[in-house]
């Protein structure tokens, strides 16, 4: 049987391992495919594109983007986009600005709780990076503000917390029809995340599906056998394609390891048979 791992982060976004140390790994996790799907930034496709060449393992070039959707953060996957589409390169310009003000005022709110972190240091520790609160997180471990990452949010970073800055997110409909225009098929990403009833959630999918969604992610590194079963009806049910990933993020987010989620290749065929048929 072969496997893929569709949903891998790299230091393009917020995982810590390089785009060709990722490839080597899922190499040697035995993975037949992966697709790189980093936040907001596809400048880590190349360099995956190159080591995929030369180590023998398919890279699907992908992208996951953080959208709202009735006051939620919903997570769109897009695979086989053009990464040099102009639909794409607006969008995630406008994505990087936003993030950038938002960083910025972090680190103001956390200067004035006393907290030293500044956007310099986040530049130079993480290049190359769309920079979010995980790479704010480690720079607070690292200066020993806190013990680790998911301390940093529950105490600063995250909803609630005492330096919470909310982000503005692209329109989800906006994420969906751009990723199709740049050649991409748009798949609802781990859609319990999102904590909605039954009810919820089969309106996100039915509205997501109106905006050009074409998959769902059914396996995923959080959920068991039962939530998948239950996804892949949904996918049956809507007419659309499974797909599975583990979300890997390496050691900022140590809880998620590569090599346990492994979804059958034949929904990387779905995928392709849906490309070729646009
Ligand atoms: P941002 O895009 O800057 O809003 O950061 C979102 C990222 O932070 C996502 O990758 C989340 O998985 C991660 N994240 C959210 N909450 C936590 C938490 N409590 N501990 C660790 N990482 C988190
Ligand atoms: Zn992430
Ligand atoms: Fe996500
Ligand atoms: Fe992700």
């Amino acid at each position: 049987m072969k496997y893929v791992d569709l949903h891998l982060h790299t230091t393009a976004s917020d995982g810590s391992l390089s785009p060709a140390e990722l490839v080597a790994m899922a190499k040697r996790a035995g993975y037949a495919a992966i697709a790189i799907t980093d936040h907001d930034n596809t400048g880590g496709l190349p360099e995956a594109a190159a080591a995929g060449a030369r180590l023998g393992v398919e890279v699907v070039p992908g992208i996951e983007l953080s959208t709202e959707y009735a006051g939620l953060e919903v997570h769109i996957l897009g695979y086989f986009i053009d990464p040099g589409a102009e639909s794409l390169s607006d969008l995630l310009e406008t994505a990087l600005l936003h993030r950038e003000e938002r960083n910025t005022r972090i680190c103001q709110v956390l200067q004035a709780a006393g907290v030293d972190v500044s956007m310099e240091e986040l530049r130079e520790t993480f290049p190359g990076a769309v920079l979010g609160r995980p790479h704010i997180g480690q720079v607070m471990v690292k200066k020993g503000y806190v013990g680790d990452v998911k301390q940093a949010f529950r105490e600063y970073l995250g909803k609630g917390a005492k330096c919470y800055v909310p982000k503005v997110n692209m329109p989800m409909e906006r994420a969906i029809r751009r990723i199709s225009d740049a050649g991409g098929l748009p798949v609802l990403a781990h859609p319990y995340q999102y904590e909605l009833e039954d009810a919820g959630l089969r309106t996100l999918i039915e509205t997501a599906k109106g905006y050009g969604v074409v998959g769902m992610e059914c396996v995923y590194s959080k959920y068991d056998e039962a939530q998948t079963a239950a996804l892949l009806a949904l996918c049956e049910e809507y007419g659309l394609a499974p797909t599975g990933g583990s979300d890997f993020h390496g050691a900022s987010k140590p809880n998620i390891s590569v090599g346990t989620t492994k979804a059958p290749y034949a929904y990387l065929e779905g995928l392709k048979e849906l490309k070729q048929s646009r």
